[in-house]
């Protein structure tokens, strides 16, 4: 059996007097997983990511690794799960990118040598190397989410949350923030949950889940989701890729659907 990383049981939260916008709510989440998190605008996506991060009390019951998320054990929590928002200049905290980067392992007790080799390997998979001096404020915005996305990973924590801080990388930092995730996955057990608008980014995940005012209306694994047109008729554009599959498979020119291009292309003209 999997274990299971974030636990959410009959979990319950309003901003307001009156109207719950979780109600019982419950999630699991495995270890080592890759979640992408789907919704129309205020379905609660971001809500549910800043309970899971201790932001917001629910009631019910949340664990991280096992320990109840509350006031006892946040500091235990924030060393397992790193956490970035959609806007990359609230997350700088150094004057130089490499200070910024440095923060988390001083907070977390690294010695200098320990620092400037995590930093070195970082820096190099996320190709900050010429930018390591600058302020990041004056940063572009894709090596600003980038900038955020490696410091969150620096410390190699076992979840990272990402609600929408991807949608400003240029098509070529995409492309490698998305295989440094998969690396990541892959050697270290992270678990990645990443919320989107996008449904093309969904194409990287292993599960998907749908919101809709507070409630999971889909929880399943990608190819389960994309079997048949679904989503597409709750409104939602689905990706290129999954389309065209769906095109060819009316034609019998595929038999299943595909989440990448080359896989098509060997598949029409092998
Ligand atoms: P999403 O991330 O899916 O767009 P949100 O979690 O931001 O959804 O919002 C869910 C609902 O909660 C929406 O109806 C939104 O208006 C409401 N909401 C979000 N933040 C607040 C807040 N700080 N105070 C009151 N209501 C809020």
């Amino acid at each position: 059996m999997e274990k299971s990383i974030i636990k959410i049981v009959n979990m319950s939260f309003k901003y307001n007097k009156e109207d719950y916008l979780f109600r019982n709510f419950n999630l699991d989440i495995k270890e080592g997983s890759f979640t992408t998190i789907i919704g129309k605008n205020g379905s609660g996506k971001s809500t549910l990511a800043k309970i899971l991060i201790g932001l917001y009390k629910a009631e019910g019951y949340i664990t991280i690794d096992g320990y109840l998320l509350n006031d006892f054990y946040i500091k235990k929590i924030r060393r397992i799960f790193s956490a970035c928002f959609d806007n990359a200049d609230n997350h700088f905290i150094g004057e130089t990118v490499k200070d910024d980067l440095a923060f988390t392992l001083e907070n977390l007790g690294y010695s200098k040598k320990e620092m400037i080799s995590s930093i070195n390997t970082i820096a190099k998979k996320f190709k900050l190397e010429n930018i390591l001096e600058e302020s990041p404020e004056k940063l572009n915005n894709s090596e600003k989410e980038k900038v955020m996305i490696a410091s969150s990973l620096i410390h190699k924590p076992q979840i990272l949350l990402l609600d929408e801080s991807i949608y400003k990388l240029n098509s070529s930092d995409k492309k490698l923030v998305f295989k440094i995730l998969k690396e990541y996955q892959k050697e270290y057990k992270l678990t990645i949950i990443l919320i989107t608008h996008d449904l093309e980014d969904t194409l990287i995940s292993d599960n998907i889940i749908l919101l809709d005012k507070g409630k999971i209306i889909l929880n399943d694994t990608k190819e389960k989701i994309y079997e048949d047109e679904k989503l597409e008729k709750l409104g939602f554009n689905l990706p290129f890729i999954v389309k065209l599959s769906h095109n060819l498979m009316l034609y019998n020119l595929l038999d299943k659907v595909y989440f990448d291009s080359k896989e098509v292309m060997d598949k029409l003209w092998p």
